[in-house]
């Protein structure tokens, strides 16, 4: 497991890097944003724990570069105390968890533990490919097919489709699906994401108005079952 450490307190970095390593994790760190950005983007990891304060770009704006750049890492930030507008902005930046300074090291473990485990790179529910009905998916080259014909989705319903599968048995919200699809700077209302589900349907259902694969729940938004 490799982590980024994007944190500029000398201290810190050699507490967290020693105690990360004696854990069995590659910790990799980097002292201010720009290189943060620079590192996350030339190489994976497991996790990514991001400070706010930072000299050169801020943790807050790293995190806002990373998921604009569809690095999907999970993403720890370390905020100071009273920092609680950081905390919010963070995690709607997509940012995935926060603590707040000063922490115990067990308490930050605990927090690594919990989003490795949420995390679907390491739940390995990111297939390559998927199968459902008569259709395929290949999430590698972008590329559906229906009974072996293929089907010309756009990027956007592609995006859809390839979260309702990595989410499948979950009933996902339809502000969810506009955040993670989308994009959260992205301003379409919620009934955008109802269209592209009915799109979907058109093109992958054998009879969109009762669809086998992406189910309405009502009141809530979508699940699909496959
Ligand atoms: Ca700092």
């Amino acid at each position: 497991m490799k982590v980024l450490l994007v944190e500029d307190e000398e201290g810190l970095i050699i507490t967290l890097t020693d105690r990360l390593q004696s854990e069995g994790f590659e910790v990799k760190s980097a002292a201010d944003g720009e290189l943060g950005v620079s590192f996350a983007l030339a190489e994976a990891f497991d996790l990514i724990i991001l400070d706010v304060m930072l000299p050169k770009k801020n943790g807050l704006d790293v995190c806002r570069d990373l998921r604009q750049k569809e690095i999907s890492t999970p993403i720890l930030m370390l905020t100071a105390k009273g920092e609680t507008i950081d905390k919010v902005l963070g995690l709607k930046l997509g940012a995935d968890d926060y603590l707040t300074k000063p922490f115990e090291v067990i308490e930050l473990l605990a927090r690594i533990e919990a989003l490795l485990r949420r995390s679907p790179n390491t739940m390995n529910n990111s297939p390559e490919s998927f199968r459902f009905g008569d259709v395929s998916v290949d999430f590698r080259r972008a590329v559906v097919k229906k009974e072996n014909e293929l089907i010309e989705l756009s990027a956007l319903e592609f995006k859809l489709l390839q979260y309702l599968i990595e989410h499948r048995g979950e009933v996902l919200k339809r502000d969810e699906l506009l955040d993670e699809v989308w994009g959260y700077d992205a301003m379409p209302s919620t009934r955008t994401v109802d269209v592209h589900v009915a799109w979907l349907r058109q093109k992958l259902e054998e009879n969109p108005r009762y669809p086998q694969f992406i189910h309405t729940v009502h009141g809530l938004g979508y699940k699909f079952v496959g």
